[in-house]
């Protein structure tokens, strides 16, 4: 069914759905469009809505190939509505849920691409603050670029900033997925262009491991990671990509690289990148959390090894609050205590382990170990076998000191 959008845009059908709002296939003046909706209890906040207004310039103004770019701010009445770039394609969380981790050449090509849309806002002024695959589009209709990588585009600028008022963030609000966020938004400090570096660079490592470097378990043991583990090695990877890695991920905002740095040094890579394989690692232990007793509060559970642990990804902060179901952002989320932040992880970073080899407590660890003993075991009857038969020997030679069997040499210990 159609919808009016102001006087120039017609919403057709829903394209999807995100925390912000609704996304529409459009059509304006120039032709198609994206229209994102804005949620109503957000379109209804009057400080929103003139801070919105007053974003246009900053929003309207970034035109760069690897950025949506939103080509109108629509009030109208009760609704608020961007309109952007039509990207016609699939989002890089979606594409990762499919492949679960992908090849390195394929992962540097779509994060350089991200990191050249980034150079461009900074350049403008603009810190985006939300950096996560849900909010890279993958534009399928365009030519593929390395490792058959699609072009990808940033989506969602400015958004995050506009969500992110006080009233917004009290402390029972629940919060989406923390494993993006850099330490020194943890500790309370205003975001930099420095916040998206490492936000990108956890999405690099995600892409190429299959999971966040800080993330499992329970939000605030993320964000206490975040301020205070290093970032354990991804076997396999190559050593000059994980040196990028690693720099990006610096807990020091000063230490991380430039954006158009990180793209030019990433683009370096790739001819080296050409033909690999995606990494052979596998996902570290997830701390498991105690079940909610409020029925509302259950999440999906994943059977692993016989325990059940929560999957990562979107959880409640507050103990028992209802999850968070489309992986909101943490422009929701206010700044822990420090009881938060020392309580609920074990201390050491979780190491990823080599493929194929079975994480503690785990049926194949168990069985393992069964294997061992079960082999101690039988290495023990055959000692107590040797020890008797030498017995055997010492009796009978006592009895037959002076001839042996000739054919037979006593076991040798
Ligand atoms: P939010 O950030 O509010 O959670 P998203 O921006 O992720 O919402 O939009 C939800 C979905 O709408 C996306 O997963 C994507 O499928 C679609 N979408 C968003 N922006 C566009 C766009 N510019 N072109 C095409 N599809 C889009
Ligand atoms: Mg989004």
């Amino acid at each position: 069914m159609a919808r009016k959008i102001g006087s120039r845009y017609t919403a057709h059908q829903v394209l999807g759905r995100g925390s912000a709002g609704t996304v529409w296939l459009g059509e304006g003046p120039d032709g198609p469009v994206a229209i994102k909706l804005l949620r109503e209890d957000l379109a209804s906040d009057q400080e929103l809505v003139s801070r919105f207004v007053r974003e246009r310039t900053a929003l309207l103004g970034l035109e760069h190939p690897n950025v949506v770019s939103v080509r109108d701010l629509v009030v109208d009445g009760s609704n608020l509505a961007l309109v952007m770039d039509l990207v016609r394609g699939t989002d890089l969380r979606t594409r990762l849920e499919r492949e679960r981790r992908l090849a390195p050449e394929a992962a540097v090509a779509i994060v350089a691409d991200v990191a050249d849309g980034l150079a461009a806002a900074h350049a403008a002024g603009v810190v985006h603050r939300d950096v996560k695959p849900e909010n890279v589009l993958l534009d399928m209709e365009g030519p593929l670029g390395p490792g058959g990588s699609h072009r990808a585009l940033l989506t969602d600028f400015g958004v995050a900033k506009l969500i992110d008022t006080p009233k917004r963030t009290r402390a029972t609000k629940i919060i989406g997925t923390p494993d993006y966020l850099a330490p020194e938004i943890v500790e309370g400090l205003p975001p930099r262009a420095a916040v998206d570096i490492y936000a990108l660079a956890t999405v690099l490592y995600e892409l190429l491991a299959g999971f966040t470097p800080f993330g499992g378990g329970h939000p605030g043991a993320v964000l206490r990671r975040h301020v205070t583990e290093t970032v354990a090695p991804l076997p396999g990877i190559p050593d000059e990509l994980w040196q990028l890695l690693v720099q990006c991920l610096a807990k020091a905002p000063a230490s991380r690289l430039r954006a158009s740095e990180l793209a030019a040094r990433l683009r370096e890579l790739l001819p080296m990148l050409a033909g690999m394989p995606p990494l052979d690692v596998d996902e570290p232990d997830v701390d498991p959390v105690p079940e909610p007793d409020d029925e509302a509060g259950a999440q999906p559970l994943a059977e692993t090894a016989g325990t059940r642990v929560r999957r990562r990804g979107a959880v409640p902060l507050v103990p028992g609050a209802r999850p968070d179901s489309n992986r909101d952002t943490h422009t929701s989320m206010r700044v822990p205590t420090p009881d938060e932040l020392a309580g609920g992880a074990r201390g050491t970073a979780r190491v990823p382990r080599v493929a194929g080899v079975p994480r503690p407590g785990s049926a194949r660890h168990r069985a393992a170990a069964r294997r061992r003993r079960l082999t101690l075991g039988a290495a023990g009857v055959l000692l107590a076998a040797m020890v008797g038969a030498g017995m055997w020997w010492a009796s009978s030679d006592d009895e037959v000191p002076s001839s042996p069997p000739a054919d037979s040499a006593p076991p040798t210990p």
